[in-house]
């Protein structure tokens, strides 16, 4: 019996006057978050919410998130964060899915948040800077809730591989261990490390990785509420950070950001890269640039999430996603479910102690995507004679161009060795005669300029005939989501090709 909110007081106990989380000036040690989180804890049960209820938090990465957290977590409670650019439509959809009691929301969030939590009949908690004042009105919990392994922890809403948003049930279990493994065996984080907190909080990354790997260890989580690399750069030089998580596209930004020449970046000890794939050309120049390691890693919502990892001791092998973390099995399988010969395309599948309980509320997805305790990831890979997984690309962004199958990763990896390219996304275009063409959309580094012409010549040298982009146009900025990840399913063609 464990409940993840008892490492925040193991912490506490440890570390009470260590820094815990900062943003810029204001830094809380580890006794402050704690008893936030108990005032929380208290604010919460004089409401009656207690065991099981769903909360929900519309918050950026500001220090309430984590005092809410645990406070809802101390009294047994599971629960729901919300991206805080959803509107209140989109928030009423998670607080009725999820059957939320009550909602927390950053100010600057309150008035869509609201919108949703008055729909559904629940009340919304503004959350200012006077957070600490609002908190003092309540008595604290200090004792915590005890739960059961597989009792809920939060309800992270995904799309998964199909279908509207649903609440990926992660455990008590399922997220200690996960980030237990992901601090002690990947990241081997300690008290003294400082950790760049950039990755939003409400996603699974920033969340397992970040936060609660730095409760369990007692390091200090340094907040960026949007990541902008300028920033990003001051925050690593300034509070000497030493461990940096990102998706690549945060790593293809600080190596492009004025200033990255100066910045003072030798406090870095290990780089994390995940939630998509890492380009090697951009991990290389990270490296070469920064003096330092990128280690990427894979996983998912579902999976708590961290699934393989190029971990630390082992030989890490660029453009892979490493092999399976403690805990935790995985096989490339074929449509049957079974295992393909070694080199071979087949879907990743997944079993451990960090996959999620199902789907909430949604019994027929849950038996869809777990079968026999294997959890089917809709990610296509293959592994190589010592194990290690490449990622070829998502099922449902395959391309077929007359017949033929062209994974846009393939295609995307080839265009970035091109010096003029910072960023690029492959995809689909509706063709007549061959049902799909290959397209993509090219965002150029600062200050270059290139013909697309050149870059299509450029891909061409490098890849089989099918596989080549046959319209190729420059933009501004390529669509992300939360994480900074590109979203392909975003980018549109312009309408006369390239
Ligand atoms: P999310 O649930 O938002 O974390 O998204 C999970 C998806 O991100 C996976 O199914 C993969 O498609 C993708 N992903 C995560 N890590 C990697 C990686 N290292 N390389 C390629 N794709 C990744």
């Amino acid at each position: 019996m464990t409940n993840l909110a008892d490492n925040l007081t193991a912490t506490a106990e440890r570390f009470p006057d260590r820094p815990a989380i900062k943003l810029d000036d204001l830094v809380l040690t580890w006794s402050d978050v704690q008893a936030g989180a108990q005032r929380v804890a208290g604010m919460l049960r004089s409401k009656g919410i207690g065991p099981g209820d769903r909360v929900g938090m519309v918050l950026p990465n500001v220090p309430p998130f984590p005092v809410i957290f645990y406070g809802a977590l101390t009294v047994g409670a599971v629960v729901v964060p919300m991206n805080p650019l959803l509107k209140g439509r989109e928030v009423k959809y998670y607080l009725e899915d999820s059957g939320a009691s009550i909602v927390f929301a950053w100010k600057d969030m309150a008035e869509e948040a609201g919108k949703g939590a008055s729909e559904v009949g629940i009340e919304c908690v503004e959350v200012g800077t006077d957070f600490a004042d609002v908190l003092a009105q309540h008595d604290p919990v200090t004792e915590v809730v005890s739960r059961e392994d597989d009792d809920d922890v939060v309800l992270l809403y995904t799309s998964g591989t199909t279908g509207q948003p649903k609440g990926a049930q992660l455990t008590h279990h399922s997220m200690s261990t996960n980030a237990a493994t992901s601090a002690e065996t990947l990241i081997e984080i300690t008290e003294d490390d400082v950790v760049m907190g950039c990755l939003p909080l409400f996603h699974v990354f920033g969340l397992t990785c970040g936060l609660n790997a730095s409760v369990l260890k007692g390091s200090c989580l340094t907040l960026v509420p949007r990541f902008d690399p300028e920033k990003a750069l001051e925050v690593v030089g300034r509070d000497k950070v030493t461990v940096f998580e990102g998706v690549p596209t945060m790593y293809a930004a600080l190596l492009h950001a004025k200033g990255a020449d100066a910045a003072d970046m030798s406090s870095l000890r290990t780089c994390i890269s995940g939630g998509s794939a890492m380009p090697v050309e951009v991990m290389k120049s990270f490296e070469k640039k920064f003096d330092c390691i990128v280690l990427e890693g894979y996983g998912l919502s579902e999976t708590s999430p961290v699934a393989s990892f190029n971990q630390p001791g082992q030989e890490r092998k660029p453009g892979s996603i490493g092999t399976e973390v403690r805990g935790c099995e995985m096989k490339v399988v074929d449509d049957d479910g079974n295992e393909v010969p070694q080199g071979e395309k087949g879907e990743i599948v997944i079993k451990g102690e960090n996959v999620m309980k199902g789907y909430w509320g949604r019994d027929e997805a849950t038996a869809e995507s777990i079968k026999d305790g294997w959890f089917a990831t809709g990610d296509v890979a293959t592994r190589d004679e010592d194990g290690y997984f490449f990622i070829v690309d998502r099922k449902k962004d395959l391309i077929i161009r007359g017949g033929y199958n062209v994974y846009p990763r393939e295609v995307e990896e080839a265009l970035y060795e091109h010096e003029a390219v910072r960023e690029v996304a492959v995809i689909g275009i509706k063709d007549d005669s061959l049902g799909e063409e290959v397209g993509a959309a090219v965002a150029l580094k600062e200050g270059a300029s290139v013909e697309v012409e050149e870059l299509q010549a450029f891909a061409k040298d490098r890849l089989a005939a099918y596989k080549y982009p046959r319209a190729v146009w420059i933009v501004e900025e390529l669509p992300k989501g939360p994480t900074g990840k590109i979203l392909r399913r975003e980018v549109n063609a312009p309408e006369n090709g390239s």
